[in-house]
C-alpha cells in the first residue's frame, strides 16, 4: 500500500481529530444561529424602539392638541386675545409633530398611510380652526362646539393610530419573550453540545493518552530489546566466532566482521571499498539457491540455515553455512550469519576415509568379520568381497560355531576352545577346517575378543577369520620348493665340485700315463722286464677304474638337470628368497630392507641357480651377524642398472665383515671359518654367476659389515621381451 494513502486513513481513524472537527463544526453552526438571532434581536429592539417613540410622539400630539382645543375654546368662548398667545407655537408642534410621526412608521404601510392621512387632517383642520377663529365676532357656543368636533376627528385618527401601536407593542412584547425562550433553548443546546462534546473529547483523549502511555512502554520495551539485541549481535559480530555479513538484496556487503574475511581471506580495504559481492562470491551452481533465499527472505523475513560454498579471494572454495534475516528497520539490508565448515567436512572426510581404510583393511586383511553373542551365537557374520565360497549370508546367524558344519579340529580341540570361551579369554589362530562345496577341506583360522559391556559383564565376542586354504596350499608348495632348491643346491655344488674332482680324476689319469709310460720302458728293456709291465698295467687298470668311478659319479648327480635358460624378472625372484628368509631373520633380530628397482629389464638363464645365489648371500650374512653381541643388525638389498649395460645386486650386511685380506679367498672352494661350514658355498656362487656371464666380487660395508654383488650383463638378442611383468609370472 502506498505510504500518503495509509497516513491519511490513519489520519481519519483517529478519534480525537473526529471530536474536533465536530466541535468545530458546531461552533460554526451555533454562530451562524448566533449571529441569526443577534440580528433578528437586534431588529426587533428597534421596532420596540420605535413603537415607543411613535407613541410618545401621539401622546406629545394628543398633548397638542389638547392645548391647542383649549386656548380656541378658551378664545371663542371669551374672545379675550390673550388665549391665541400661543397659538402660533402650538400649531407649529403639531404640524412638526404629525410630520416626525410620518417618518416614524414610514416603515409601516398601514400607520404610514394613516400617519399621511393624520397629516392632512392636521393641516385641514388647523386651516378650518383658524377660519373659524378670524370669521368670530362674538364668543360662540356653536363655534365652540364645531372646533371640537374638528378636533375630535384628529384625536380618534390618533387613537386609531395609538391602538395600532399598542397592538404592536404586545406582538412585539410577546416576540420579545419568544427571543428569550430561544436564546435560553440556545445557550442550553449549545451548553450541552459543548458538554458532551467535552466530555468525550476528554475520554477519548484520555483513551489516546492511555494507548500512548501503553505505545510508549512499549516501544521502550522495544527499544530496549532491539538495544539489547542490537548488543547481542555487536557481541557476535566482534566474538568473531562466526562470520557476520550485513547486505542488500541486490548482493552489496556493506559490513562485515574479521571473522568472515578471513575465512574468505579478504581484508577490511576490500570491503571499504564495495569490492565485496554475494553473488560474485557465490559460485555459479549455488548462485540459483541463493535467488530462492532472496525471495524467501523477503516474504518470510528470515532464512532456515543451509550448507553452500564461497569463493576465497585466491579463487578457492569454502564450505559454509548460511542463515540471514532481514533488518526490520529497511526493508532491503539484511544480516547474514556464515559459518565456516571446513573443519567439519575435513573431520567427515576424515572419518570417511578412515572407515573406507578400516574397510579396507579388513576387506584385504580378513576374510570374515563376525560377532556373537553371551551364548556364542552369532550375531554377525560379514565376509569380504573377494572370498568365494563363502557361506550364504544370514545361513549361520543364531547358531554356534560347533552348530555349523565341521571337519577339523577333533573334539578334544573343541572342548579346550569352548572351555576357553567359556572363561571369557581372547583367542587367537584357532585353526578348524570345514566341507567345501566340493567336499574338499576349506581350512580356517579364527581369533577373537571377549566384549564386556560398561557394567563389566560379559555380552559376547568379536572377532576375525582367514581362509587358509591356500596358505597351507603355499606352504606345501614353498616346501617343495626349498626340497628342490636343495636339489639345485646339491647339484650345481657338484657343478662346481667338478673343478675339484678333476683334479682328483687328474691324478688317476696321470698316473694312468706315468704307468703307462713306466710299462713301454720295461718292454723295451733288454730283455723286457714283464713283472714290472704287468704291475704296471695292474696300476693302470686301478687308476681308470678310480677315475671312471669319479666321472661316473659326478655324472650320475648332474644328470637330474637340464640347462635351462628361461626369461625371469630379478625383483621378483629376489622377493620370494626375501620372502623364504624373513622368518629367519627375524628370529635373529635382524631387520631386513629392499630397494628393487622398478622395470628393470627381464634377464636370461637358471631363475632357481640364481636364486640359489642370492638365498646363500641372504643366509650368509644372517649367519655372520647372527654371531654378534650388540650393534644394530641391519640387511639391505638392492638392484639397480650397472654402468656396463647389466644389472648389478647388493647385499649389504652390518656383520662383522672380511678381512681385507680375505675379500678374495672366500669365493676358494673349501674356504670357511665355520666349524659346520663346507666353505663351498660363495665358491659355487661365484662359478654360477660367471656361467651366465656376469662377475661376483665383495668389499667391505661402512662402518662395519661386508658387501656382496654381483653382476649378470642384458642380453643383447633381438627377442628380448619388454621388460614388463607378465600377470601370471609371479607365482
Ligand atoms: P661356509 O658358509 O660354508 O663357510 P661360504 O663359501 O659360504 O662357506 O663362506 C666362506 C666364508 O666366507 C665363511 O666361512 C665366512 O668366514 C666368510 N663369509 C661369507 N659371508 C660372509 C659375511 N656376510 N660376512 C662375513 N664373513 C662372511
Amino acid at each position: 500500500m502506498p505510504v500518503p494513502q495509509s497516513q491519511s486513513f490513519r489520519w481519519f481513524a483517529r478519534p480525537l481529530a473526529l471530536v474536533v472537527a465536530a466541535l468545530l463544526i458546531t461552533v460554526a453552526v451555533s454562530g451562524f444561529f448566533g449571529l441569526q438571532y443577534w440580528q433578528e434581536q437586534r431588529a426587533a429592539n428597534l421596532a420596540q424602539e420605535r413603537n415607543s417613540e411613535v407613541l410618545e410622539t401621539l401622546e406629545r400630539l394628543k398633548t397638542v392638541i389638547a392645548d391647542v382645543e383649549a386656548q380656541r375654546r378658551g378664545y371663542l368662548l371669551t374672545l379675550d386675545p390673550h388665549y391665541l398667545k400661543a397659538y402660533g407655537v402650538s400649531d407649529e408642534s403639531v404640524r412638526r409633530d404629525a410630520q416626525a410621526l410620518q417618518t416614524l412608521v414610514a416603515g409601516d404601510p398601514l400607520q404610514s398611510h394613516r400617519a399621511g392621512h393624520l397629516a392632512e387632517t392636521v393641516a385641514a383642520k388647523l386651516r378650518e380652526i383658524d377660519e373659524i377663529v378670524k370669521t368670530v365676532r362674538t364668543y360662540s357656543g356653536p363655534a365652540a362646539m364645531a372646533m371640537i368636533r374638528s378636533l375630535d376627528e384628529i384625536r380618534s385618527q390618533i387613537d386609531q393610530m395609538v391602538d395600532h401601536e399598542r397592538y404592536l407593542r404586545v406582538d412585539l412584547e410577546k416576540r420579545s419573550k419568544g427571543f428569550e425562550r430561544r436564546k435560553a433553548w440556545l445557550i442550553t443546546i449549545a451548553v450541552t453540545i459543548v458538554a458532551v462534546l467535552a466530555g468525550v473529547a476528554l475520554a477519548l483523549a484520555r483513551r489516546e493518552a492511555v494507548r500512548r502511555r501503553k505505545a510508549i512502554a512499549e516501544n521502550i520495551a522495544l527499544q530496549g530489546d532491539i538495544l539489547a539485541r542490537d548488543k547481542k549481535i555487536r557481541r557476535l559480530v566482534d566474538a568473531n566466532i562466526v562470520g557476520v555479513i550485513i547486505w542488500e538484496v541486490d548482493g552489496r556487503i556493506l559490513e562485515a566482521n574479521d571473522a568472515f574475511l578471513k575465512m574468505l581471506g579478504y581484508d577490511r580495504e576490500d570491503l571499504v571499498s564495495g569490492r565485496l559481492n554475494r553473488t560474485d562470491l557465490t559460485p555459479p551452481e549455488w548462485r540459483l539457491r541463493d535467488l530462492r533465499t532472496v525471495a524467501e527472505l523477503r516474504r518470510m523475513g528470515t532464512v532456515q540455515p543451509f550448507e553452500k560454498e564461497y569463493f576465497r579471494k585466491d579463487g578457492s572454495r569454502v564450505p559454509v553455512l548460511v542463515g540471514g534475516t532481514m533488518l526490520e528497520r529497511n526493508q532491503n539490508q539484511g544480516v547474514g550469519f556464515v559459518l565456516d565448515l571446513t573443519e567439519r567436512k575435513q573431520a567427515e572426510e576424515a572419518l570417511r576415509q578412515s572407515e573406507e581404510r578400516f574397510r579396507t583393511l579388513v576387506q584385504f586383511s580378513f576374510d570374515v568379520y563376525w560377532e556373537t553373542d553371551a551364548q556364542h551365537r552369532f550375531t554377525l557374520q560379514e565376509f569380504a568381497e573377494s572370498l568365494a565360497d563363502a557361506p550364504a549370508p544370514g545361513s549361520e546367524i543364531g547358531k554356534t560355531r560347533w552348530e555349523v558344519p565341521y571337519l577339523e579340529p577333533d573334539e578334544e580341540a573343541w572342548r579346550k576352545h569352548r572351555e576357553t570361551l567359556d572363561a571369557h579369554l581372547p583367542f587367537r589362530d584357532f585353526e578348524l577346517a570345514r566341507p567345501g562345496p566340493d567336499g574338499s577341506k576349506r581350512y580356517v583360522s579364527v581369533s577373537g575378543l571377549p566384549v564386556f559391556d560398561k557394567a563389566g559383564h560379559f555380552v559376547g565376542y568379536r572377532g576375525v577369520g582367514r581362509h587358509i586354504t591356500e596358505r597351507r596350499r603355499a606352504e606345501e608348495a614353498l616346501r617343495a620348493m626349498q626340497a628342490e632348491l636343495a636339489h639345485a643346491n646339491r647339484v650345481t655344488a657338484m657343478g662346481q665340485l667338478s673343478a675339484s674332482i678333476a683334479h682328483e680324476v687328474n691324478q688317476p689319469i696321470a698316473a694312468t700315463v706315468t704307468n703307462a709310460q713306466a710299462a713301454l720302458r720295461w718292454l723295451r728293456a733288454q730283455p723286457p722286464d714283464l713283472k714290472e709291465v704287468r704291475d704296471s698295467l695292474d696300476r693302470i687298470v686301478e687308476d681308470g677304474k678310480r677315475a671312471g668311478n669319479v666321472i661316473g659319479g659326478i655324472r650320475a648327480l648332474i644328470h637330474k638337470v637340464p640347462p635351462r635358460k628361461d626369461w625371469f624378472d630379478i625383483k621378483e625372484a629376489i622377493l620370494e628368497m626375501v620372502g623364504l628368509t624373513r622368518s629367519e631373520a627375524v628370529k635373529h633380530g635382524i631387520s631386513m630392507q629392499t630397494r628393487l628397482a622398478a622395470a628393470l629389464p627381464l634377464l636370461q638363464g637358471d631363475r632357481t641357480q640364481l636364486q640359489q645365489v642370492i638365498l646363500n648371500l641372504i643366509l650368509n650374512a644372517i649367519e655372520a651377524m647372527g654371531e654378534l653381541d650388540d650393534g644394530n643388525r641391519e640387511l639391505w638389498i638392492s638392484t639397480e642398472m650397472a654402468a656396463e649395460a647389466g644389472v648389478l645386486v647388493t647385499v649389504r650386511d652390518s656383520g662383522p665383515g672380511l678381512a681385507p685380506a680375505d675379500m678374495e679367498n672366500v669365493f676358494e672352494a673349501f674356504y670357511t671359518t665355520k666349524p659346520m661350514g663346507m666353505g663351498m658355498g660363495l665358491a659355487i656362487c661365484r662359478s654360477m654367476v660367471e656361467a651366465h656371464g656376469g662377475r661376483m666380487w665383495a668389499s667391505a660395508n661402512e662402518p662395519r659389515g661386508a658387501v656382496f654383488q654381483f653382476i649378470l650383463p642384458l642380453q643383447r638378442d633381438e627377442s628380448v621381451p619388454a621388460p614388463q611383468l607378465e600377470p601370471n609370472s609371479a607365482a
